[in-house]
């Protein structure tokens, strides 16, 4: 089941109180330092960050989390400790005491801790190299506009953003400003994920012919979290866990579908579910006639990745959690190693920076995904087939 489970949102007030953004911060014409990007060098290597006011050799990137909720300390922060190619040199965040703890914790030194107020400052900070964005997803936009115009790299927390349009914004401003940006998709680093994605792809078992997936978690407590409230989420259980069936639908094909069909469930708890949907089923139609079936719920556990092929078929469940992942294929049990998906996509990562590669999670593909969603969202409103560009 997916572990995003802990929905406790304490610090909302707190960071209220601290948010006091400026038009004039947003906006300041700060001095664009060049990125690391495009230096030379075998993954670990030394390179050299000649666009720095004092040049310096790196052999790890400095990240710095924004958001310190409950995947940046549950999750990151702890998978950063298991890095061997970028490490945890800052944090921004509107909590004072939360910047005390950390800076205790992490020995992190005071001048890379920034809050919201003058975060853009850390533009002049060499040794923060990537922007680890992990906000409610409605701020997913700003934030990493920011860190482009600051000059930084950009890892951006899934789903990219709540609109096609942000995420265009996002990949315009990284491009102008000459970074990279990439999106949290640990799955992609992760070996029974990327069995599937080879199953599916290279067809080991013949041509794929059906898909399902699902994922679901069951929020209860707090009924004020950011989750439930579509202006900072951009929608219910498809925008926060239902993302990662229809990543893996697309990654077992290979494609992005043609069309969609969906429909809302029951509102059965409506104190919890008045903005955001309770749960959603959607069919995705890929180039060819296959079908992924797939659901997505705030009211149930599932976490599951299913394909039939020809010759046979695999499935993983759970398929999406950060931990005890299991797979099996007709011929039996997977046998795949189990890793640190989120210290492997953060080392992918400063690697791609380090060399100049291309992220195999790049905007273009965050957005992809926030087309299909709100193609399902349009899909399950209107009770059309919905088609994709
Ligand atoms: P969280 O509620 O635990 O943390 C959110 C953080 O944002 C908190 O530190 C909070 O203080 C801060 N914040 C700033 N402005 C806020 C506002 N207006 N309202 C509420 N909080 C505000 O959430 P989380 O679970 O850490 O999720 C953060 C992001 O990470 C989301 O985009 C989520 O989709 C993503 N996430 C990804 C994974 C994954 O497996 N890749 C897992 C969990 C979360």
């Amino acid at each position: 089941m997916e572990s995003e489970k802990s929905l406790t949102d304490k610090n909302r007030r707190n960071f209220l109180k601290g948010l006091s953004l400026t038009v004039g911060a947003l906006t300041l014409g700060l001095p664009h330092l060049a990125s690391a990007t495009g230096h030379t060098g075998k993954p670990g290597s030394r390179i050299l960050h000649d666009s720095y006011p004092n040049p310096q050799q790196k052999d790890k990137l400095g990240i710095a989390l924004v958001g310190l909720g409950q995947y940046s300390t549950g999750q990151l922060a702890p998978a950063l400790q298991q890095t061997d190619d970028c490490y945890l040199a800052g944090v921004v965040t509107g909590t004072p005491a939360k910047a005390e703890e950390w800076k205790r914790r992490y020995n992190i030194p005071d001048k890379n801790v920034y809050n919201y107020d003058n975060y853009d400052e850390i533009a002049s900070n060499p040794d923060i190299d990537i922007i680890y964005i992990v906000l409610p997803n409605s701020m997913h936009a700003e934030y990493t506009i920011r860190a482009a115009k600051a000059g930084k790299h950009v890892i951006c927390e899934k789903p990219m953003a709540t609109s096609v349009e942000d995420c265009q914004r996002m990949m315009d401003a990284c491009k102008q400003n000459n970074v990279k940006l990439s999106i949290g998709y640990r799955l992609h680093f992760e070996p029974h994920n990327k069995r599937v994605m080879e199953l599916g792809q290279q067809k080991e078992f013949g041509a794929v012919q059906r898909i399902e997936g699902a994922n679901s978690m069951v929020v209860d407590g707090d009924p004020d979290i950011w989750r439930l409230d579509k202006k900072l989420s951009g929608g219910g259980p498809l925008m926060d866990v239902g993302i990662y069936a229809v990543q893996g639908a697309c990654y077992t094909m290979g494609m992005k579908p043609d069309s969609v069909t969906a429909s809302f469930g029951k509102v059965t708890r409506p104190d919890y579910f008045d903005d955001v949907e309770q749960s959603i089923s959607w069919k995705m139609e890929f180039p060819g006639g296959v079908v992924a079936d797939c659901k997505s719920s705030y009211n149930e556990s599932a976490s599951r990745l299913y394909g039939k092929a020809k010759n046979g078929w695999w499935e993983l469940d759970p398929a999406y959690s950060y931990a005890g992942i299991k797979g099996k294929t007709h011929k039996g049990p997977m046998n795949l190693p189990h890793v640190n998906q989120q210290a492997r996509q953060m080392d992918d990562f400063a690697q791609c920076v380090k060399t100049g590669r291309e992220t195999p999670v790049p905007g273009e593909m965050g957005k992809r995904d926030v087309e299909i969603m709100m193609a399902i969202y349009e899909a399950a409103r209107t009770g059309n087939k919905v088609k994709l560009s």
